[in-house]
């Protein structure tokens, strides 16, 4: 069978990573959502790179939790891909062999010119004067709100394409993924995994929770389909 994981910032929020939205969602008081852009790091620089930095060390320190285990798991019978919004490594780190990261790595840092002149930051933090091979500044290699998502077309063929689709930890406020769930048009079972929504997506099924809670149950599940 072939299943896609559409996760979002609260798989990871049980491996103690905080999401930008709900409880948690600030740093030093201002949210987190303003520092991801390309105006803050054109204001202030140094705050973006704290920010991430910051961010990169808590993932270095985090483990994969039990909801991006059983995600893993999945791939013993059938064809996974997931598609994730989350910039962090937690579902390779469990297993996960396909994951497209929509909104790219905070592992990994770019220059700020050339967005193909990529450098592995492991658990470095990027200060303000390093540079790309071009000269320019390195920054995260995540996407910023305004900026292209990555993987458009492929997500959207395997989406498309899903017998199963699981979607996972996502307030469904950041577009165009929040649109994609649309799209498991030959999907036999849709299910979203969240503990609150402002709305279900027609068509699916909501078990209204955590991730660790009901991600292991409905794998298990599918794992014997
Ligand atoms: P979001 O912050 O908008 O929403 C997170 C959602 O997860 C909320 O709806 C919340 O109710 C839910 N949630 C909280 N705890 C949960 C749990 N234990 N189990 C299941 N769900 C839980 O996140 P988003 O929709 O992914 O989108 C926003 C942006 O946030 C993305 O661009 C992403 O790159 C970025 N982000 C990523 C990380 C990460 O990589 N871990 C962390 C924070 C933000």
């Amino acid at each position: 069978m072939k299943i896609v994981v559409l996760s979002g910032a609260g798989i990871s929020a049980e491996s103690g990573l905080p999401t930008f939205r709900g409880a948690g969602g600030l740093w030093n008081g201002v949210r987190a959502e303003t520092l991801a852009t390309p105006e803050a790091f054109a204001d202030d620089p140094q705050r973006v790179l704290d920010f991430y930095n910051f961010r990169r060390a808590m993932v270095r320190d985090a483990e994969p939790n039990a909801a991006h285990r059983a995600v893993a798991a999945l791939e013993q019978r059938h064809q996974v891909t997931v598609v994730t919004q989350n910039v962090d490594n937690l579902h390779e780190r469990a297993g996960s062999t396909d994951v497209l990261h929509v909104h790219g790595e905070i592992m990994t840092a770019r220059s700020s010119r050339t967005p193909s002149l990529k450098l592995a930051m492991q658990d470095r933090d990027i200060r303000l004067g390093d540079l790309a091979e071009d000269g320019a500044q390195l920054r995260p290699d995540v996407v910023w709100f305004g900026e292209t998502v990555r993987h458009i077309d492929d997500s959207l063929d395997r989406i498309r394409a899903a017998d199963r689709f699981l979607v996972v930890g996502t307030s469904l406020q950041v577009w165009p993924v929040a649109d994609w769930v649309h799209h498991a048009v030959n999907a036999g079972e849709r299910v979203i995994v969240a503990p609150e929504l402002a709305r279900c997506p027609d068509g699916f099924d909501w078990l209204r929770g955590n991730a660790c809670e009901h991600v292991p149950r409905v794998a298990e599940r599918w794992l014997d389909a």
